[in-house]
């Protein structure tokens, strides 16, 4: 049995409690959290820390098998450039890709990561993620805008479900954006996800002209997909945003997620709210900074449910959810640190299922435990020199 305090202990559901005190068994599942109202208790064996332990942080969006694209790409291309690039390097730089996933699973481990949402196209990450400390939720993507090649997309993808299931890896079928799968592949997934009861993933609004795509079938991003498929020259305009018109073809009762967000408006998050209960918002700022120069606007999310990715290392310097909360902390002062870090811990358990298990310090579950330290407690914000540690 171990007792942890601190200067604040948060609860993963919103709290801040001063001084409270942790206590966990020996399988590290919660006993008991004693609010001490700030009265520190003295306890035999209480192990206080400076800073504030949280429960262990879930990246609800990555892509471990892009790895060892690290420093390939230069920052601030633009979504359609950034698709080109990865295409063109996924095929040329195999090597060092399994010792590059093995790298990034221990990074997010030391980052005092516990859950990860991860897509995959490939096996190549299915062994590590099968022994990994972390619990991965891995959705297989499906990449097809053209229906007559639906037949073959299908093959691959269920050859890839049964590899997973080899590996015991929990895993659904998830679309890869909102412009690069036909009606007929989104139907697929949607049949298969109301038989299984799966988690719906898709890339969302990660550039501006994806909705100008959808609108008027012009933009940057349809001219660089006109390069790499030739399908697109014959894309119809449907003059809504890209996000009602694909999520129209995705299920109602599924809990969905939107990654990336950054040209959604409150049009759209309204459009979502009227047609399913079960949304999530995937913030992954880094990456939006990397790859766009630019965040969402994620003052308009505020009363959603909200989660937090860190994408891959192909578009990001770091694996660290940590980070991500403090480009949300330093750009969006008037968001309070407590949101912010349900969204980091209890709302992506809870987006990926595991809320029973992971996301808040509640009798019985497992969280892990982390300590965030070097907080500014004056205004209860994190500093750039803000550190996490796993604890347990
Ligand atoms: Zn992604």
């Amino acid at each position: 049995m171990r007792k942890f305090s601190a200067n604040y202990i948060f609860d993963g559901r919103g709290n801040f409690l001063k001084n409270a005190i942790l206590i966990l068994d020996d399988d590290n599942s919660v006993v008991e959290l004693i609010d001490t109202k700030g009265k520190l208790r003295e306890e035999n064996n209480l192990e206080f820390y400076n800073g504030i332990i949280t429960p262990g942080f879930i990246n609800a969006h990555c892509h471990l098998e892009l790895s060892h694209l690290k420093h390939y790409i230069e920052q601030k291309t633009k979504l359609p450039v950034f698709l080109q690039k990865v295409l063109e390097l996924k095929i040329t730089e195999e090597n060092n890709q399994i010792n590059a996933i093995k790298n990034a699973d221990e990074l997010m481990q030391q980052e005092g990561i516990v859950a990860v949402g991860d897509i995959s196209n490939t096996d190549k990450s299915f062994e590590i993620k099968s022994k990994s400390h972390i619990k991965y939720h891995t959705f297989i993507e499906l990449v097809g805008p053209d229906k007559n090649t639906i037949d073959n997309i299908i093959e691959f993808a269920t050859n890839l479900k049964q590899k997973a299931e080899q590996f015991n890896i929990k895993n659904n079928y998830v679309p890869h954006a909102t412009y690069s799968v036909s009606e007929k592949l989104l139907k697929f997934i949607t049949d298969d996800a109301y038989k299984t009861n799966s988690i719906i993933s898709i890339h969302n609004q990660e550039t501006a002209s994806e909705n100008q795509m959808f609108i008027e079938a012009k933009g940057e991003l349809i001219y660089a997909l006109k390069k790499i498929n030739p399908f697109y020259a014959n894309f119809k305009p449907t003059y809504f945003n890209s996000l009602p018109s694909t999520l129209v073809h995705l299920p109602k009762c599924n809990k969905t997620m939107m990654v990336h967000n950054t040209y959604t408006t409150p049009k759209d998050i309204h459009w979502v709210n009227d047609y399913t209960k079960y949304a999530y918002w995937c913030l992954c700022p880094n990456s939006n900074l990397f790859i766009e120069g630019k965040l969402p606007d994620i003052n308009i999310f505020t009363d959603e449910k909200v989660c937090i990715g860190t994408d891959s290392l192909a578009s990001n310097t770091n694996l660290s959810i940590l980070e991500e909360i403090k480009t949300i902390n330093n750009n969006f002062t008037e968001i309070p640190l407590s949101k912010i870090l349900t969204w980091a811990t209890y709302n992506g358990a809870e987006a990926l299922d595991l809320q029973f298990k992971l996301g808040s310090f509640e009798k019985g579950k497992q969280p892990g435990v982390n300590l965030i330290e070097n907080i500014n407690f004056d205004n209860m914000r994190l500093k750039n020199e803000s550190i996490v540690k796993k604890l347990l």
